[in-house]
């Protein structure tokens, strides 16, 4: 059976042509499953029977189940989901006082660049998510909103190097964007990244409406080469400058994401020399305090460092803002994310030994790594540091533009109401 969310426009257009049906039949369906994801087929009223039944013999609207659930008191909600794989995905729900309701999603299972203080890397990357498992993040929390309640914002800060899987992100955040799809506003979407100039520069051509974060972590090459090993290959000056193409292409001011770890980034020197890279610039600095990971030896920074460093960028000239934790007690706050499910540390801990097995070595234990390891393994660093692969591939752009617009007979489609049943 396929995953509905896995095609695009054009293709389940082609599909509804294939069994003689009009492709209006797209909008018909889609407009059910954006309204209300968790419907069976059997209740889209104005589809004709016969076609339901099709439906249901070819697709499923979900192709991950919900393997836990988990509430903050801050009114954060956490999922962690099962793919068909029988991996595992996790994403949040972010509730805040002025009424928006911010979706964080993961891109990747796992994560090849290995930051060193981040738990989603620990393990290195698994595979690329689908577009569909993209997407399919969104309306799953979606499904967790209260009917006053409405999406509103997109972070793509999960799991995983969003640039490194560009195509499928995009054609999850075109459907999400599309005013035929959920409707968010393309404004309100950011894409955090590791920072891979290749993919900066893709990214501005292709949609230049999203907001772009950079997570530098670092002032210098030296320090940042050892929290985020994948650094070594790229050097902070080329992302500052694709950073800056992207500015000039898109006009969109580009945030700088900084976690401060105690004694490690947070010094007044660091400040000041974060300040003065981002001399000129017009960028915002969000300083995010760390959030502890079981297992790695980083500590939350004193709350007057942080009012110090902050103080610092802002004397410098440089807009800054502290990123209010949200989901800590969850485990869904920034760096934390893949930590604290048995299901994923136990399957994790099983590949290692069959990866030591196959290379004859001792497995090593995540919680060896000390702020100055580098825990990116070779294959993983393939993925990651070689920016060719953030060029898209044809299949991806094509399901990327096989989203740009509905098939023209959708404005035929009168919208959907439950009433309006539809008989063989
Ligand atoms: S912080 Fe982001 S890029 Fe770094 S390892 Fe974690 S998920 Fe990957």
């Amino acid at each position: 059976m396929e995953h509905l969310l896995d095609y695009s426009w054009k293709q389940f257009r082609d599909w509804f042509v294939s069994k003689g049906q009009p492709g209006y039949r797209v909008a018909q369906v889609l407009h059910w499953v954006y309204e209300s994801p968790k419907i069976s087929f059997d209740e889209m009223s104005d589809v004709p029977k016969v076609v339901r039944r099709e439906l249901k013999k070819s697709f499923k609207i979900f192709s991950m189940q919900v393997a836990s659930h988990r509430k903050g008191s801050d009114g954060t909600e956490k999922l962690l989901l099962r793919t068909q794989d029988g991996e595992f995905v996790e994403c949040v729900l972010l509730r805040d006082d002025k009424g928006n309701r911010t979706v964080c999603i993961s891109t990747q299972i796992g994560c090849g660049v290995g930051c060193a203080f981040c738990a989603s890397g620990l393990d290195g990357i698994v595979r690329n998510l689908t577009s569909g498992e993209i997407l399919e993040q969104i309306l799953q929390l979606k499904c967790l909103l209260q009917p006053e309640e409405r999406l509103s914002h997109i972070v793509v800060m999960g799991m995983g190097e969003p640039l490194a899987n560009l195509g499928r992100l995009l054609g999850a955040l075109h459907r999400a964007t599309h005013k035929d799809g959920l409707g968010i506003s393309a404004r309100h979407v950011t894409i955090s990244t590791v920072g891979l100039p290749n993919g900066i520069r893709r990214l501005a051509e292709l949609n230049p409406q999203y907001h772009l974060a950079v997570s530098l972590h670092a002032p210098n090459d030296e320090l940042r080469n050892r929290l985020v090993p994948a650094n070594r290959r790229i050097g902070i000056q080329a992302i500052l400058q694709a950073a800056d193409d992207y500015f000039a292409k898109t006009g969109r001011r580009v945030t700088y994401e900084y976690v401060l770890l105690r004694n490690v980034n947070d010094r007044p020197e660091h400040a000041q020399e974060l300040a003065e890279l981002l001399r000129g610039r017009n960028a915002l600095v969000n300083l995010i305090p760390y959030n502890p990971v079981q297992g790695l030896p980083y500590e939350v920074p004193d709350r007057r460092d942080v009012g110090r460093f902050a103080d610092i960028l802002s004397r410098m000239g440089i807009q800054v803002t502290i990123r209010y934790r949200k989901g800590s007690e969850i485990e869904a706050a920034c760096g934390q994310l893949r930590r604290v499910h048995p299901e994923i540390v136990s399957k994790s801990k099983k590949k290692k030994k069959k990866k030591s097995a196959a290379a004859g070595q001792e497995p090593t234990g995540s919680s060896e790594s000390s702020p100055t390891s580098d825990n990116t393994s070779t294959s993983d660093s393939v993925i990651i540091s070689n920016d060719a692969t953030v060029a898209i591939s044809d299949h991806e752009l094509q399901m990327y533009e096989a989203t740009e617009d509905l098939p023209a007979e959708a404005e035929q489609a009168a919208p959907a109401k439950p009433s309006d049943q539809v008989s063989e």
